[in-house]
């Protein structure tokens, strides 16, 4: 799909603020800062429509973007800042089970993590509550170009092991040089049958 036309349908801030819509959701979560916004402003071609910020964990709202009329890039506040509090990270939880549990359109849920790290704690509880429901995540790692070609290997088979991920269900990302956009883009057209 070439995709020209998105716009943000909302910025919920609860489920009774999430849209009404017939559009096919890709549910996307990843730690504060994990280049979750990079990620979606270059699969939709922009530069800047899903905001990028350096403060982490400073979204607090679910926004829904429509993407060609065709499906909905569904945007959870990232997880796992190391100032989120218990009853915050609580509330996270409960904020993705309540999601996945009785959202009808989900279709995907696309879980970042980055590529530089080891998965975190929190990545791999999320991967695990997932796992739990039955999902199987598109697990995509980004910020690859910060990675020296030899390097890379070694934090591949870290992320298999840790996440017990097989090489096809992991694609590498990255915003600088569009590694990956294309493997991206194939797994959502198959989705989505296009
Ligand atoms: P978010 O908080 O998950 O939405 O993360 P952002 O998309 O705002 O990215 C956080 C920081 O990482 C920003 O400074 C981005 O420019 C940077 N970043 C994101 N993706 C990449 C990437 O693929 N490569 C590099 N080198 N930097 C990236």
């Amino acid at each position: 799909m070439r995709i020209h036309q998105v716009h943000l349908i909302t910025s919920a801030v609860s489920p009774a603020h999430y849209p009404e819509h017939d559009l096919p959701e890709f549910l996307l979560l990843g730690r504060s800062n994990v280049g979750k916004s990079s990620f979606i402003n270059t699969i939709i071609n922009r530069k800047a429509l899903a905001r990028t910020s350096s403060q982490p964990g400073k979204t607090r709202t679910v926004n829904f973007y429509n993407v060609e009329d065709q499906f909905s890039f569904v945007d959870m506040p990232g997880y796992g800042y190391a100032k989120v509090s218990k009853s915050e990270r609580q509330q996270f939880r409960k904020m993705i089970q309540d999601y996945i549990e009785n959202r009808d359109n989900l279709v995907m849920v696309i879980q970042l993590i980055d590529f530089r790290h080891k998965p975190s704690e929190d990545d791999v509880a999320v991967h695990g509550w997932l796992m739990e429901h039955g999902i199987i995540p598109m697990v995509v790692a980004t910020k690859v170009d910060k990675i020296s070609k030899n390097q890379r290997p070694k934090n591949i088979k870290d992320i298999l092991n840790t996440l017990k991920l097989e090489r096809e269900d992991l694609i590498l990302f990255s915003a600088e040089t569009k590694d990956g956009k294309e493997e991206v883009e194939t797994v959502l057209d198959e989705v989505l049958q296009i």
